[in-house]
């Protein structure tokens, strides 16, 4: 085990990196990368593969010992696989897990699964395939589908279900959702939706959790499962006998930044320390400049420093990202 050397001015252990390999998507989801203009960054811009490995090394050598890869849509960018094996190898992380849209799931379920990633977090908000290309612009849901049948089949495990839960859009459905848990081994995990950046989401009062639970518990009594270290900031229960859990994640009606273990890596390598502020550290610059290591660990030591203690209250448009897909989720 690494010395924990990523401690904040809260105690925080940061020992979780989320890696946005990307900020491109093949989806335009209202609430995360709506269809209104946006600047892309340029190839230039984005860490390359050797660039993420070297920083990622250095993060594990500080303590980290989770990475997760994220974007955009990782498996958008050409050899995330390669990536995800570099990774996996690395002495000292514990864990490596990808969060996907799931559109390109079915052709590289082998090769991530080879890479040694056990875990998935595939995002689906609907089981009408009407309605999935409305939020996401695309009629993809018979391949994301399919991609989540095959992860149980090849023995992920957990594969977890991140569905955003929004009023007036796929609140009619929160139940049938959370019905999957009944049969499949799959964790449906509910989000509340974040107000961040441009959206495209109809307004109106936000759908929060204890709102959501309430509908989700007419299906059956939620039994709780008990929280273990890893399960980040999800509430874990289950139906009786059921093959699966639900999970319940609330950003805004309860956020958790107490428990806060993350940092994240952007795209464009910044070191940010916390998804709704602009606190963050420039990574990328040293590392180009040829530092050495030891300069490159002062920029994640400087960041952990500057980890604020929670997220802003308020959001307000200046606050906030242009867009989620731009930092990961
Ligand atoms: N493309 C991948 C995917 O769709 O899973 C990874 C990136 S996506 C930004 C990561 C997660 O963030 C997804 O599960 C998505 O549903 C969630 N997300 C995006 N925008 C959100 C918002 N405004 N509020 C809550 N969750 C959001």
């Amino acid at each position: 085990m690494q010395q924990q050397q990523l401690i904040d001015r809260y105690r925080r252990h940061l020992n979780y990196l989320r890696i946005s390999i990307t900020d491109r998507c093949n989806l335009r989801c209202i609430y995360c990368n709506p269809r209104l203009p946006g600047k892309k960054l340029k190839h230039k811009e984005v860490l390359r593969y050797e660039e993420i490995l070297r920083i990622a090394r250095i993060g594990i050598t500080l303590g980290i010992d989770k990475i997760r890869i994220t974007g955009g849509e990782p498996l958008v960018r050409r050899d995330c696989c390669g990536l995800l094996e570099k990774l996996a190898a690395i002495k000292g992380l514990r864990d490596i897990s990808l969060t996907t849209n799931g559109i390109l799931l079915e052709e590289n379920i082998d090769s991530i699964k080879a890479a040694g990633v056990k875990r998935l977090n595939i995002s689906l908000d609907t089981l009408n395939p009407d309605k999935y290309a409305q939020i996401t612009g695309y009629a993809g849901f018979d391949r994301v589908w399919s991609g989540i049948e095959l992860a149980l089949e090849k023995n992920f495990y957990p594969v977890k279900i991140n569905c955003v839960a929004i009023r007036g859009v796929n609140d009619n459905e929160l139940e049938a959702l959370a019905a999957l848990s009944l049969t499949y081994p799959l964790h449906i995990r509910f989000i509340e939706l974040m107000p961040i950046g441009k959206m495209a989401a109809p307004g109106g009062p936000p759908l929060l959790i204890p709102e959501i639970k309430h509908r989700v518990q007419t299906l059956g009594n939620l039994i709780p499962v008990r929280h273990t270290p890893g399960d980040g900031p999800a509430v874990r229960y289950k139906f009786e006998n059921a093959a699966g859990e639900i999970g319940f994640i609330s950003p805004v009606s309860n956020h958790f930044c107490r428990e806060c273990n993350r940092l994240r890596l952007t795209a464009d390598g910044h070191i940010l320390t916390c998804l709704l502020s602009d606190i963050a550290e420039d990574i990328k610059t040293p590392l180009r400049l040829g530092l050495l290591d030891a300069d490159l660990k002062a920029v994640f030591l400087k960041a952990v420093a500057r980890k604020p203690f929670q997220h802003p209250e308020h959001l307000t448009p200046l606050s906030q990202p242009e867009q989620m897909v731009s930092i990961g989720g």
